[in-house]
């Protein structure tokens, strides 16, 4: 494996691609830049922006790409001049989530010149197992911890990080979730395409063990 590795992952809710990540960041030690992360991070700024995003996310509307791509950008240009020999790579979590953002990505990746070492790593779930794993999955009432339908969480009684009861989601009702879904169709999906054209993309079967998913990922990068 060249060094550094740039990698983001795609999938469908319900795919693991949250834990995949972080087994990820942890075998190879790399920096985790999630959207999620950003997104908060603009909300505490004392301006329009943060205004405008703490609205824009308590309505589960999706954030303008210019933000989230000015806050990265920023994170890369510091990344690069910094220069720093224990840097092993980068693994973005939630974007792109639509085709002009996997545009702007890989020409940000020619930009900062890890082009040759960037992959995008689908994790494939089929439609279908997305919806069961979704409409199953639960979350700790006390520290928010989401626990997926899959493996051995599917017997998890209490949660596993804090002891808290289990419950299934408000908004993971049949409607919300195909919603989700159709978004990943028709957003995600040319996202997927672009990726693949372009020579990228790595296919993972999602629905086997996380052990087994894992496995796959590290004989296919
Ligand atoms: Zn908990």
């Amino acid at each position: 494996m060249n060094s550094p590795q740039v990698f983001t992952l795609l999938g469908r809710a319900g795919c693991g691609k949250g834990t995949q990540a972080k087994l990820l960041t942890e075998k190879f030690g790399l920096t985790y830049i999630g959207s999620g992360e950003i997104l908060r991070a603009i909300s505490k700024e004392e301006n329009f922006n943060g205004k405008k995003i703490k609205e824009t996310i308590s309505q589960g509307k999706l954030a303008p790409t210019f933000l989230i791509f000015q806050q990265w950008v920023n994170q890369l240009g510091k990344i690069k001049l910094a220069d720093d020999k224990n840097f092993k790579g980068i693994l973005f979590d939630g974007s792109p989530r639509k085709l002009i953002e996997a545009q702007m990505m890989e020409e940000a990746m020619v930009w900062y010149e890890w082009d040759k070492n960037f992959k995008a790593i689908l994790v494939d779930i089929s439609r279908e197992e997305a919806f069961g794993r979704l409409t199953k999955r639960r979350q700790c009432k006390d520290c928010g911890q989401l626990i997926p339908y899959v493996g051995d969480y599917k017997n998890l009684e209490k949660c596993d990080k804090c002891g808290g009861e289990l419950v299934v989601r408000q908004d993971d009702t049949p409607e919300a979730i195909n919603l989700r879904l159709d978004l990943f169709d028709q957003e995600v999906m040319p996202v997927v395409e672009f990726f693949e054209k372009r020579g990228y993309l790595i296919k993972i079967n999602g629905e086997q063990p996380i052990e087994k998913v894992f496995e796959e990922i590290l004989s296919k990068i």
